[in-house]
């Protein structure tokens, strides 16, 4: 093959995706597969969405809305907030793409967690521009660390919160302080996916800043919380400027007319979104304190997952049994992994999946 990509591919590599689960079925000869590897809503969607889909099916012939119009004006009132300060993307994975090839230049760089969703990494590199990392602080961002690592050539600084994967949160007082300490011609992108399963006292409310700081960004889904993954529909919340340099770089439909209907439907249902959460929440406390109990630790989760570690050796057997979960890495422990919380039903198979290879080790 002559013909050359550009120099910037060379080192990217396509995401991995991880076994299926019919690979997983047939490599341990087991019927069910429970996938706790992706953060998806073990609850489902809203009943309301399926209906709208089905309405919706009847335009297939028709290109979608471009200007998200429906979605743009449920999410205004929804937040109580302008609709010139929203767009609605193809995930909000899309949302991060726009970014970067709207604001990095080749040789600018952009801030971000060392242990953080990989995506901010990968695009900033296809447009040329140089990822600067910053060591965790306990599976936490060291804002302060961040702060430093900006120079006269960044351009974005990525915060997630709650992170993925590691699940914490950000001090609020902290968040605050650095986002007012952050120079003007910088984005601070605030990456929010799991910001509905965030019930801590010390987590910050940033939409409340958007009018104080232009240089604010944020980030939400429908593929986590709303349970539309499949879909692909987020949206981001801005000044009016960076929407206005974002619209230009977008695709002219890029959300398909099913995820707008479904998005629509979905925020009209607003107790499914608190019925998730409060049952989330218990099951965090729940599967946490019992991991503990078997000497698997993990860190404080404001998310509907856990970064959990230890010496013994629980993936294989988790998998084995058809529980999937996502490997990670965390120097010091044998394994970690993130598992997605999953229902009490889940929870009580996983533990007793666990407990017996305690009980095996034992004898
Ligand atoms: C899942 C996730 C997203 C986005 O997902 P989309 O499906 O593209 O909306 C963004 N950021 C983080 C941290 C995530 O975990």
């Amino acid at each position: 093959m002559n013909v050359k990509a550009r120099a910037e591919l060379e080192g990217i590599t396509p995401y991995a995706l991880g076994q299926t689960i019919e690979e997983i079925k047939e490599q341990y000869g087991i019927t069910t597969v429970r996938k706790l590897s992706d953060n998806e809503n073990v609850y489902g969607t809203s009943p309301l969405v399926r209906q709208a889909i089905i309405q919706e099916t009847a335009n297939l012939c028709l290109y979608p809305d471009g200007l998200t119009s429906k979605v743009v004006g449920k999410l205004s009132s929804h937040y109580q907030i302008e609709p010139k300060h929203f767009l609605v993307s193809n995930g909000s994975e899309e949302i991060l793409r726009l970014l970067t090839r709207a604001y990095i230049d080749k040789n600018d760089e952009a801030v971000m967690a060392e242990v953080t969703f990989p995506r901010y990494k990968t695009n900033v590199l296809i447009e040329g521009g140089k990822a600067v990392t910053v060591p965790m602080k306990n599976g936490r961002h060291d804002l302060e660390k961040m702060l430093e690592a900006i120079t006269d050539k960044t351009k974005l600084v990525f915060v997630c919160n709650p992170n993925n994967p590691t699940g914490t949160i950000v001090a609020k007082h902290e968040l605050l302080t650095f986002i007012d300490s952050v120079p003007s011609n910088v984005l601070i992108i605030m990456d929010e996916a799991y910001f509905e399963y965030a019930d801590s006292k010390d987590y910050l409310d940033t939409m409340s800043l958007l009018g104080q700081y232009e240089n604010l960004v944020i980030l939400r889904t429908f593929s986590k919380i709303y349970g539309l993954a499949s879909l692909r529909i987020g949206y981001g919340i801005m000044h009016e400027k960076v929407a206005g340099e974002l619209h230009k770089v977008r695709d002219v439909f890029n959300v398909n007319q099913l995820a707008q209907a479904a998005a629509v439907a979905a925020l009209e249902d607003q107790k499914f979104v608190k019925e998730c959460s409060a049952k989330n929440s218990i099951e965090r406390d729940f599967l946490s304190a019992k991991f503990k109990e078997l000497k698997i630790d993990s860190f404080p989760s404001q998310s509907n997952f856990l970064y959990a570690f230890t010496n013994k050796p629980v993936i294989q057997k988790l998998t084995e049994n058809g529980i999937l979960v996502r490997q990670m890495q965390l120097p010091g422990y044998k394994e970690a992994f993130r598992i997605t919380l999953g229902t009490h039903e889940d929870h009580e198979f996983i533990l007793q999946v666990v407990g017996q290879l305690f009980h095996e080790r034992a004898v």
